[in-house]
């Protein structure tokens, strides 16, 4: 039953969900409401409702939860990312611990040990290597800014403009132009700053996503722990614009090492299916993992809170209790890291990935590191990972897996199972896809160990790592 423009007052908020949603109980339904924390009490719409439950937006807030700090972005409450900024780091921290538990022991319905107290991300505003900006034709006006507003007439009448900056979610062309974002170091805010005052100056047209004109689209800027910055601006179209915006960039940063750009001239923002042209410096940055270095192309996946991304990896190879004997297969193994990794400790390492590009990056970082007991395939693990391929690299002794949130396929479960590799280690970005896998593997593999890591601070995203170990192994 869908009930419009019901409003519920005095709403006590109980409870944390899925997503970094919050729970309310009322009139016997589940009520899962954005934009509040346990103990707040809140006045809300419900949005959709069902049932058995509902989902709800915050309306008023009545009485703030005594936890409750205040944000330290001015774009809070707008923007997609730092939903949390509200919530204190070690409650966020004390949250995420327990979904991961909840998951494991109500989804996966299985014996765990003890959780390993969550790893915490040292720097909890500044912690990202990468961000991408979009450039529109249509600012997006919050609800504040136009709370004085009467009539529809006069909303569309207001003068539209340009905006650099993240989409609003659930809307198709309107961004949230950003002033500051705390989510990556300087000069970051620096850079998209200049290039939108730039632009306004210089009559460069931004883009317009729905009638599909205008010539600027994105700007991806990565800044990696050597100090070296990637900027890769994406245009529409070849224009003389391109030149003049380019080399204000080049001048006015002497700090980028890496400018390039993209032509993009399809529907969608993606790059994947586009090469990338370089204007200035390298066509490439070089990010540092321990002593292990790792070749960043414009297109290239790398983890992208960088000082987390060691801590992952150091759990990860300590789970994989190495001694330099094994046979490694590091499966979903994007541009090889997690291999390269654990390279000193092993015999050997086999990474299988489903972006050739991504492949072609581990086998160009294993050159790199002057690691020769790597070896990487581009496929899909289900394909791949099939008898003779084992039989080709040897029994594993330790199989990494590391899925992208929808979890592994039932095939390269039961392969894993076939294989019986003594070791397995999970590393998960959705426990509750872990736990469903977790509960399928239970018959032949026990979870030894779990360790929690947050890589994303200020969101419900986390990171977990599992070490199983094959039952009745001699
Ligand atoms: N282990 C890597 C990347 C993990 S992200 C790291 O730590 O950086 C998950 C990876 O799985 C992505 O690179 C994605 O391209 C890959 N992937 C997704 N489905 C796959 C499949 N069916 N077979 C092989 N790889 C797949």
């Amino acid at each position: 039953m869908r009930r419009k423009n019901v409003f519920l007052k005095n709403i006590e908020i109980i409870d944390v969900a899925a997503e970094g949603n919050a729970i309310a109980k009322s009139e016997g339904k589940v009520i899962f409401v954005e934009g509040a924390i346990p103990g707040d009490i809140v006045d809300i719409q419900l949005l959709k409702s069902k049932k058995d439950w509902a989902t709800a937006k915050v309306t008023q807030l009545v009485q703030p939860a005594a936890i409750r700090v205040d944000a330290f972005c001015q774009h809070f409450g707008t923007c997609g990312g730092c939903k949390w900024q509200m919530l204190p780091y070690a409650q966020q921290l004390q949250y995420k611990q327990n979904e991961v538990k909840q998951n494991l022991i109500r989804l996966g319905k299985i014996n765990i040990p003890e959780l390993q107290p969550i790893i915490g991300s040292a720097a909890t505003t500044h912690y990202r290597n990468k961000l991408e900006f979009t450039f529109s034709n249509k600012r997006y006006r919050t609800p504040s800014e136009i709370a004085h507003i009467q009539t529809k007439e006069e909303l569309y009448n207001l003068p539209q403009e340009v905006a650099l900056g993240f989409h609003v979610p659930k809307l198709f062309d309107k961004v949230l132009d950003i002033a500051t974002c705390y989510l990556m170091q300087e000069p970051t805010n620096a850079i998209r700053n200049g290039i939108k005052a730039f632009a306004l100056a210089n009559d460069i047209p931004f883009y317009d996503i729905r009638n599909r004109n205008g010539l600027l689209r994105n700007i991806i800027i990565r800044i990696v722990n050597t100090g070296e910055i990637m900027v890769n601006l994406i245009v529409a179209f070849e224009s003389e614009l391109n030149e003049l915006l380019l080399n204000y960039i080049k001048t006015s940063f002497p700090q980028i090492t890496c400018l390039m750009y993209t032509i993009n001239n399809k529907a969608n923002d993606s790059i994947f299916d586009l090469t990338p042209q370089l204007y200035h410096g390298n066509p490439y940055i070089i990010e540092k993992l321990e002593n292990y270095s790792f070749k960043i192309g414009p297109k290239s996946f790398f983890q992208t809170n960088t000082a987390q991304a060691e801590n992952l990896y150091q759990v990860t190879r300590a789970f994989a209790e190495l001694t330099g004997n094994e046979t490694v297969y590091d499966l979903y193994c994007g541009t090889g890291s997690i291999g390269i990794f654990c390279s000193e400790k092993a015999k050997k390492i086999i990474g299988v990935e489903l972006i050739a590009e991504a492949i072609e990056d581990a086998k160009i970082n294993a050159e790199l590191n002057q690691i020769q007991h790597a070896h990487f395939f581009a496929g899909d693990v289900i394909d791949i990972c099939d008898a003779a391929f084992f039989e080709q690299h040897g029994k594993p002794d330790v199989i990494i897996t590391d899925p992208p949130r929808a979890g592994m396929h039932q095939a390269l479960i039961d392969k894993i199972i076939e294989m019986q590799a003594p070791t397995v280690v999970y590393v998960s970005c959705n426990s509750a896809t872990q736990a469903r896998d977790l509960a399928l593997l239970d018959a032949h593999y026990m979870v030894t160990k779990v360790q929690p890591v947050d890589m994303f601070p200020h969101t419900a995203h986390i990171e977990n790592v599992v070490q199983l170990k094959l039952r009745n192994h001699v």
